[in-house]
């Protein structure tokens, strides 16, 4: 299996989107719904309330942004969420990005749910590379954490995912102290056991959740890495996203371990995204609330795509040079990853 993780060279030339810190922006989160159907406690408290329909970006709505982004040099595009694979008709949205000229990658993060019976026709539309969500390989402890996933429906989902023939296909397991850190051999060794790569991210703080201490909670990248050294040799690679991630090669193994560590490692400098909001917000900052309302352009400019690449371009000039994330105290920003598009 090919890795997952992409090599798009930091903020490379070639798009008209450049900020004030002279950051080139070529990739695209969009957050395709803010519903979902787990409730992971890192991420959701248990009683959310979600957005009134109306307030949602339609599919049509989304490919006009899509489509924006693209016209104006971003390459890759990834839809999140929420769950996106729980919005009705997203196969739609999928084929429709996919046919997007000059569009180097489309790619999904989910939490696998639906992949059982969904993955086929999602690779078939184009994607090309998915992440998928996993804390725990043991079932007590992922219904722990999701609060209403079930480990036996996901894992029948990777399976999917592998037997569709995604070019790379990566795990994302968010590491908490005395929840799941004490797991992080096992899921290594799940992910060479298929061939495929894992990152390991530290808790941010978005929204307020209720379930526990992030401050508590925090498991470092460091540690992680430590932990895993005792069984396995990794060696570091220059393989860069122009994310927060790091990554390094399992000695004797195709895997990849990333580890995504917004505390312990800043990655501002080189950040190459920005964010869209299932309400349409252009987010310029994961960690700052810096942010455009598309929605408003796009509803006040029906069938004006240049309203909205001004909008876009426009926006480059509020994009924060780094985010504050602090675990101690309450969280700066309020909203929740399922919001964010994480
Ligand atoms: N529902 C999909 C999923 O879980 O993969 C996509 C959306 S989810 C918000 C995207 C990623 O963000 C997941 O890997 C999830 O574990 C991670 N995430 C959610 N809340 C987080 C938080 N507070 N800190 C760090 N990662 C978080
Ligand atoms: Fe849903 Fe993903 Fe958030 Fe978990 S992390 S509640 S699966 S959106």
């Amino acid at each position: 299996m090919a890795t997952a993780f992409e090599p798009t060279a930091p903020s490379t030339p070639g798009t008209a989107l450049v900020d004030r810190f002279g950051r080139h922006i070529n990739y695209v989160r969009l957050s395709v719904t803010d519903r979902c159907d787990f409730r992971c406690v890192y991420c959701m408290s248990e009683d959310m309330t979600f957005l009134p329909r109306a307030q949602i970006l339609t599919l049509e709505e989304l490919l006009q942004v899509a489509r924006a982004f693209r016209e104006l040099g971003v390459a890759k595009i990834r839809l999140t969420g929420g769950e996106p694979l729980v919005r009705r008709n997203i196969l739609w949205l999928l084929e429709r990005i996919g046919e997007l000229q000059g569009l180097r990658e489309l790619v999904i993060t989910t939490n696998g749910s639906q992949l059982e019976r969904m993955a086929t026709a999602i690779r078939a539309a184009g994607v090309r590379r998915v992440n998928i969500s996993l804390d725990s390989l043991r079932p007590d402890r992922f219904r722990r954490i999701t609060r209403t996933g079930d480990l036996d429906q996901v894992l029948r989902g990777i399976d999917a995912a592998l037997a569709a023939g995604f070019e790379g296909i990566k795990l994302n397991s968010v590491v908490l102290k005395n929840r799941n850190h004490d797991e992080v051999h096992d899921l290594v060794a799940f992910a060479v056991g298929r061939g495929i790569d894992i990152s390991f991210i530290e808790e941010m703080p978005l929204g307020v959740i209720g379930d526990h201490d992030r401050a508590e909670a925090y498991y470092s990248s460091d540690a992680i890495r430590a932990d895993l050294e005792e069984r396995y040799e990794l060696i570091p690679t220059t393989e860069s996203s122009g994310g927060p991630a790091r990554y390094y090669r399992v000695q004797g193994a195709s895997t990849r371990v990333g580890f995504i560590s917004p505390h312990s490692h800043n990655f501002c400098g080189t950040c190459n995204r920005v964010r869209v909001t299932a309400e349409g917000r252009l987010l310029l900052c994961l960690g700052q609330e810096h942010s455009v309302d598309l929605r408003r352009v796009l509803r006040a400019h029906p069938g004006e795509p240049e309203a909205l690449k001004a909008a876009i371009v426009d926006a480059m000039q509020i994009k924060p040079k780094g985010h504050d994330f602090d675990l101690r105290g309450q969280p700066v920003l309020m909203r929740h990853m399922n919001m964010t598009g994480g």
